[in-house]
């Protein structure tokens, strides 16, 4: 067992301690080496291991197969081609009209304040993204201003990433701030996975900062399996929720992780108990190195039926593609082909 005690340990201590070794992750969870097959520590070379021992706390001891950790162990399989698996799946390239806004939708846009991240999902379709050549410094501030001053429709702000919540609360504090002074914003999303795998990231600043805030608040956290809600997690996401901020998940569907109906089920009731609602379920969208997470349109189609029949409609995460150049994200219950 790893003899570790993440509840008592502050969250920039936690991220500051990642693990980035694949042999030492398999080594505290009492897993063979060979877990690794070759290629896998290049493809981690690649798009490097990152995960909070938090996280890791949540995963079964000596099961290659536990879920949670095939979301972040590196695979051999990331290195192989496939013709329709590229590096910026939803053109996010053309959509980034200055540094840090990517404006795809009509009334809100993404700021992309932080290229980092705790964790590293290897299905992310933002792993090739090039954020060091696109992160607003505090002197880009007023061209991002005259930007949303420019577009009438905006009227919400959303934080993403890389995750918002690695930066720090005095940062988040003074980026808020100043989207307060903009009369027309009146939402401020904020998109995060560190509650999930540092639940110590909500800490009493942090939700002081947002109860407080004249914008309202929507936390967008990313869990894909009811394992990843332990007690504590769920705690610490019932303190924001205590303050009316409102908390919604959205899930990527995931070969081997989450392709099963019961497994979704679960997960939306283990939402529910935390007072977060489920948003959407996405399919992998077809980036380059995540093919061996990818199912088959009648493979999803026959999971989604299944998850509307055995769930409560408020239950029921939205079934949703991103598709480079639309205007939302598509609903694909029912279409046969996608
Ligand atoms: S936390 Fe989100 S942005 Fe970061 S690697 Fe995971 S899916 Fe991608």
């Amino acid at each position: 067992m790893i003899n570790y005690l993440y509840q008592e340990q502050n969250w920039q201590s936690q991220l500051s301690d990642l693990i980035t070794d694949p042999l030492e992750l398999l080594q505290l969870l009492q897993l063979s080496p060979e877990q690794l097959l070759s290629g896998a520590i290049l493809a981690s070379e690649q798009f490097k291991l990152r995960v909070p021992r938090a996280f890791v706390q949540k995963m079964t001891p000596g099961d290659p197969l536990d879920p949670l950790l095939l979301q972040v162990l590196p695979h051999h399989l990331e290195l192989e081609e496939h013709p329709n698996f590229v590096t910026d799946p939803l053109g996010e390239e053309q959509a980034n009209q200055q540094l840090g806004v990517l404006h795809k939708y009509k009334s809100r846009f993404l700021l992309t304040l932080t290229g980092a991240c705790a964790v590293h999902c290897r299905y992310c379709f933002r792993r090739h993204f090039p954020y060091q050549e696109n992160l607003p410094k505090n002197e880009d501030w007023l061209n991002i201003k005259n930007y949303i001053e420019s577009q009438a429709d905006i009227n919400e702000v959303i934080f993403s990433g890389g995750d918002p919540l690695t930066l720090s609360n005095r940062k988040l504090k003074l980026w808020i701030e100043r989207l307060e002074l903009l009369p027309q914003l009146k939402f401020l999303r904020i998109h995060s996975r560190v509650p999930i795998v540092i639940p110590n990231r909500v800490d009493k600043e942090l939700v002081s900062l947002l109860k407080n805030s004249r914008l309202r608040i929507i936390v967008v956290v990313h869990s894909n399996h009811a394992n990843e809600l332990d007690d504590f997690t769920c705690a610490k996401i019932s303190e924001l929720v205590e303050q009316k901020i409102t908390v919604l998940n959205q899930a990527v569907l995931l070969k081997d992780i989450n392709n099963s109906a019961q497994i979704l089920a679960d997960l939306s009731y283990r939402l529910f108990d935390a007072g977060i609602m489920p948003y959407y379920l996405h399919v992998l969208d077809k980036v380059k190195g995540a093919h061996h997470f990818d199912l088959s349109s009648e493979e999803i189609n026959l999971i989604y039926k299944d998850v509307l029949e055995n769930l409560p409609g408020y239950l029921v995460p939205k079934l949703v593609r991103e598709i480079a150049g639309e205007k939302n994200k598509t609903p694909l219950f029912g279409v046969s082909t996608f």
